[in-house]
């Protein structure tokens, strides 16, 4: 895993996490944007947030951090969104990102 991106997947769940804050940014502020752009553009739903995401990761790829690498710390922090959404579900409360 690349320097430092521990912490994205092995962070406490305190009130001034700053990996909690960064996810409360995507729900609250990016998710809605990218819906809207969407919608005003006439792009298929979630066109963003997979070009958004790859073009955020192909800055990793121009860096040097190896393709595994990524998609190995990927693949951890959507397990870690599934448990989330899961976890959600069960308390009855919203799924992620409809706040
Ligand atoms: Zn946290």
């Amino acid at each position: 895993m690349p320097d430092g991106l521990e912490k994205l997947v092995e962070h406490d769940l305190s009130e001034d996490c700053p990996v909690c804050r960064a996810q409360e940014v995507v729900a609250t502020a990016l998710l809605p944007a990218a819906a809207a752009w969407e919608d005003s553009n006439g792009l298929p739903r979630f066109s963003l947030a997979l070009q958004g995401a790859a073009g955020l990761l192909g800055t990793m790829l121009e860096q040097g951090v190896a393709r595994d690498e990524i998609e190995a710390v990927l693949s951890r922090l959507l397990d870690d969104v599934e448990a989330h959404i899961a976890e959600e579900g069960a308390m009855g409360g919203p799924p992620l990102g409809s706040a």
